[in-house]
């Protein structure tokens, strides 16, 4: 196999010719050569007369200097994880570790065709093997496939193979996937998509599963069951106490058990999707195991499956493959199998009890920081003993009414402060949800909870009436260096209240490059939609 790409020149393809022809015997002749390096073998029509990349930004960074100061630039612009912790929750945004990331740039790795014959890899096959193992071990199933590209994508792939099982039972009837309101928007898409009906059910008042609710709608559809679908810890970031009594519920109406694995950060080392009772989940490798994520991409959404499930993994044309396999669901039988490498030595450094004490060590984290905020701000859900799992909501509904304050108001500050804001609106509009995971230390918890509460010092002044309704710091966050250096400075807060409200803050200051641009345009002029959970009810 010869794979070719953008880096391959005329004089690669000559000495490729070259070989052949001498193992033939043969001579190259000089049109032959020179058909395939000028591409005059694509049909005129094909061929591109008009000019392309003409924005000056194709043709302005002409040398290695220039290009490094232009990538500077563009990295100034961006609120990252080498200034301050990202505390999305659901995203697990930990440290990518230098060593873990490092293989990825090696040769004997990236430079090889993903349908290479199997015996020019047998590196690759066995990290590949490995990981398949621990990935098995660590969730508590028997077999693991590592083709799926994101989490949405092994969504789907894992429920086909829930669908194939139910075909070969001769139960190809049962299309029901049963979804808790709470879910995220991924998991009803996915089930459409593998050809399944949705049918949504409710959550109770602390966020948990409506236990009473589901059991009705298993009962009532127990004919056509197919599954459920359910993420632990919650996307409310609770331990779901009654997860045990769900999955037995569902099978004994008829269905398997598909557990979103987004939140793997809380379980690794500590629990297992297996020892849960569930059939299949995915894992975020780009979440929980280390491979940076952020701007797109690429991610990796591995399935694992109880013995039930194995025998339909996703099959390949380049794979052996069992009888039942479902077909591929990537181009790529590994998916990207580069940054496999990441979540390898991810896992291989840490051992298992490295990864126990991460999974400890995230939880504790997400717990400190809300005993921290919990007198300030209202925390929407929490266990019965009053704790979270490895993360959590921070309810800002409120001071919509006291303030006029809504949720992106105090995302937007948080930039003034140095910090990218939390998720903003997920599970629970009007609210910010904070995983602090186990990279961040005690100090940089300590700014971040200072933030806030400082924040929450200049939500009390417009309570207070002592700033002003529209014209205050958390109305016109983020604050430009441009804004602030103007002659003309006409809020009544001090350009200092603006730019540097903590200490902290002047020690090494963040500069957002722009205000607000028109925050709703993008609402407003749709592209795509991406519905929400509700909608799918009584579809
Ligand atoms: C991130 C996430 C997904 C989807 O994963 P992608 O890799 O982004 O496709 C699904 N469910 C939950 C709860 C998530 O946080």
């Amino acid at each position: 196999m010869i794979s070719l790409d953008e880096t391959t020149t005329q004089q690669n393809i000559q000495d490729i010719l070259k070989v052949f022809a001498s193992v033939n015997k043969a001579e190259i002749k000089a049109s032959s050569a020179l058909s395939v390096t000028m591409l005059d073998n694509i049909p005129s029509a094909l061929t591109r007369t008009s000019s392309y990349l003409t924005h000056p930004v194709f043709n302005s960074h002409r040398s290695e200097t220039q290009m490094m100061r232009y990538l500077k630039y563009l990295e100034n612009k961006d609120l990252s994880l080498n200034t301050s912790m990202i505390s999305l929750g659901s995203c697990t945004m930990k440290l990518n570790a230098a060593t873990q990331l490092i293989p990825v740039s090696w040769p004997a790795f990236n430079s090889i065709h993903p349908l290479a014959p199997a015996d020019q890899w047998k590196g690759y096959q066995q990290i590949i093997r490995e990981l398949e193992q621990w990935l098995s071990n660590i969730t508590g199933f028997a077999a693991t496939s590592l083709q799926p590209n994101s989490g949405a994508q092994g969504e789907y792939a894992g429920l086909l193979t829930i669908r194939a099982y139910h075909a070969d039972r001769n139960e190809a009837h049962r299309n029901i996937i049963l979804i808790p309101i709470s879910a995220h928007g991924t998991n009803p898409a996915s089930a459409v998509m593998a050809g399944f009906k949705v049918v949504v059910t409710k959550c109770d008042e602390a966020g948990n599963i409506d236990v009473e609710d589901l059991k009705a709608h298993a009962e009532k559809h127990k004919d056509q069951l197919a599954g459920l679908m359910v993420t632990y810890p919650s996307t409310h970031g609770v331990f779901e106490e009654s997860i045990k009594e769900i999955c037995d519920l569902i099978h004994a109406n008829g269905g398997l058990v598909y557990m979103d694995g987004a939140n793997m950060n809380a379980q690794v080392g500590l629990t297992s999707p297996g020892n849960i009772g569930a059939d299949v989940c995915h894992l975020n490798l780009h979440k929980t195991f280390a491979i940076p994520h952020g701007g797109g991409g690429p991610g990796m959404g591995p399935i694992c499956v109880n013995d039930k499930l194995a025998p339909y993994l996703p099959g390949h044309v380049a794979l052996k493959n069992s009888t039942k396999a479902i077909h591929a669901v990537s181009a790529a039988p590994y998916g990207s199998a580069s940054i496999l490498l990441i979540s390898y030595a991810y896992i291989k450094m840490l051992g298992a009890q490295g990864m126990k004490r991460s999974t400890e060590i995230a939880i504790l984290n997400a717990n400190y920081m809300k005993a921290r905020l919990h007198k300030d701000f209202k925390i929407l859900y929490a266990g019965k003993n009053g704790t979270c799992a490895h993360e959590f909501i921070v309810d800002l509904r409120p001071f919509k009414q006291t303030a006029g304050i809504e949720a992106e108001d105090v995302a937007k500050r948080l930039m003034d402060y140095n910090f990218h804001a939390p998720t903003l609106s997920f599970p629970v509009a009007g609210t910010i949800m904070i995983e602090p995971t186990e990279s961040e230390d005690k100090a940089e918890l300590d700014r971040f909870c200072d933030a806030l509460l400082q924040i929450r010092k200049e939500i009390a002044q417009i309570e207070a009436g002592q700033s002003d309704k529209s014209d205050n710091p958390l109305k016109n966050a983020p604050h430009t260096q441009q804004e602030i250096a103007a002659s003309d400075w006409s809020h009544p807060y001090s350009r200092q209240e603006a730019v540097f409200p903590l200490d902290y803050v002047a020690h090494q200051k963040f500069w957002p490059s722009v205000n607000r641009v028109n925050n709703t345009y993008g609402d407003r002029n749709l592209v795509c939609t991406c519905e929400p959970v509700s909608s799918y009810a009584d579809a």
